[in-house]
């Protein structure tokens, strides 16, 4: 019997078992080293213990679109493995998935484990050799182009290697992957909401809009979608997809930059203006302040009633032109300064990683060295919240395990 094909994976998170899983077969022994104690420990906590897995299914034009980076990279990436595909796996290996409103899938028995659990009963059954506590220090290749990876005092030789060490808020975390001569753009978060301290803005802690606009003055980037007032700023996806396809440029502003909200995105500036004048004709002694209008929530239009200096009792009829003006201005782009940001719990990831440059996005080989495959959020990918991540790792580990599988 010819020997098996030695591949070794590097992390034990959603793309290392992806690619671990689709590496397995009749001619491969598959390794997988997981540096800390624990297997797939952001599926665990991912989507607030849920885990969103994907996002709803969709033509690979309109779902690379949810990249800030890697969109290119990734047209050719997903024709292979959508989240279509994600969705069949996971349901015929028995974790039903549902789909929700705003396109978030997630298992139905809204908990990660059962995702966990799917990808541990696949990897045991392929028989994927599992080593914890054994992360990969050093990594050389040799003369004949196999991989010897020092772990501790240990050095093993491998056939084929697929880097799956997931992402690192600094340069020196890819320090390991050196040798292999791959480029690294550094690294800088991604997915995080707007500080805005001492603004009376945060007193209104809660109140969302379900369709705002938020602009980054100075900048093109502006994004449409929910957007939530924190008790430290502004939140919600319209914001955290701002972050995202910011994350460069406000990294370079040192996050000091300011936000132009559009609380209603139905409605544009003149809009606003006519429908003012309108209901003002229709309901002239109205009292302003009673009676909030463009679906914003009562105590958010108080707010802007008081910045319009709008009295208690002041009847429609009696708004002054500067009054009306302030209401517009506020209601159409209210300017909210922002100093720093917070990490957004309930998923986070960083930009940077691996240069695609470097990378064969069919096979995800490097372009450099035979049968050195990469996979996940080492590389420069990275998606908006809503299941692009994950959706990220299972397709690039997928690519990654069949390929260096039946590579010759
Ligand atoms: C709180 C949180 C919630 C999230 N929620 C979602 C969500 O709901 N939906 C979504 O799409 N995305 C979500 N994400 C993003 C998503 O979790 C990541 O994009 C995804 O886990 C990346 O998978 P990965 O396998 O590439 O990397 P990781 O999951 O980071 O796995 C890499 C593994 O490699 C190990 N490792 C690193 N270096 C070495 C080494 N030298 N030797 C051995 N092992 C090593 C690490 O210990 C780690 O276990 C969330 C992220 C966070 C932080």
């Amino acid at each position: 019997m010819s020997k098996k094909i030695q591949i070794a994976v590097v992390g034990g998170g959603a793309a290392g078992f992806f690619a671990a899983i689709h590496a397995s077969g009749p001619e491969s022994e598959v390794h997988l080293f997981e540096k800390s104690s624990k297997l797939l420990s952001k599926v665990k906590i991912s989507g607030g213990g849920r885990c969103n897995v994907t996002h709803r299914p969709m033509e690979t034009s309109s779902l690379v679109k949810n990249y800030p980076r890697g969109e290119k990279f990734l047209r050719k990436v997903f024709p292979s493995f959508t989240s279509r595909d994600t969705m069949d796996w996971f349901e015929s290996r028995g974790v039903p998935l549902k789909i929700e409103s705003d396109g978030r899938v997630f298992p139905v028995s809204d908990n990660s484990q059962s995702i966990i659990d799917a990808l541990i009963k696949e990897a045991d059954r392929l028989k994927v050799n599992i080593h914890l506590r054994s992360g990969i220090d050093r990594l050389e290749i040799n003369d004949s182009g196999q991989f010897m990876l020092t772990l501790g005092q240990e050095k093993r030789i491998f056939d084929r290697l697929i880097v799956c060490s997931g992402g690192f808020p600094k340069r020196s975390g890819f320090e390991f992957l050196d040798s292999t001569g791959h480029q690294v753009v550094d690294p800088i978060p991604s997915l995080f909401t707007f500080n805005t301290p001492g603004q009376a803005i945060r007193e209104l802690m809660g109140v969302a809009f379900p369709d705002g606009q938020v602009k980054l003055a100075g900048t093109k980037l502006s994004y449409r979608g929910p957007i939530l007032i924190t008790h430290w700023g502004l939140s919600g996806p319209a914001v955290l997809k701002l972050s995202a396809f910011g994350a460069k440029w406000l990294f370079k502003q040192q996050y000091q930059a300011e936000a132009l909200i559009n609380w209603n995105a139905a409605f544009g500036e003149e809009e606003y203006r006519s429908h003012l004048k309108d209901y003002g004709l229709k309901h002239p002694r109205r009292q302003a302040l009673k009676h909030p209008l463009f679906e914003v929530p009562a105590r958010f239009w108080e707010h802007l009633c008081e910045i319009a200096e709008i009295k208690e009792g002041q009847i429609h009829a009696e708004l002054s032109k500067k009054q009306i003006n302030r209401l517009v201005q506020n209601l159409f782009c209210y300017n909210l300064p922002i100093h720093g940001k917070t990490t957004f719990k309930e998923e986070f990831v960083t930009s940077g990683g691996i240069s695609l440059d470097g990378i064969e996005p069919t096979k995800m080989e490097s372009k450099y060295h035979p049968n050195l495959f990469f996979a996940g959020e080492v590389l420069d990918i990275d998606g908006i919240t809503g299941g692009f991540n994950f959706q990220a790792a299972w397709s690039t580990g997928y690519l990654a395990g069949k390929a260096a599988k039946h590579h010759t």
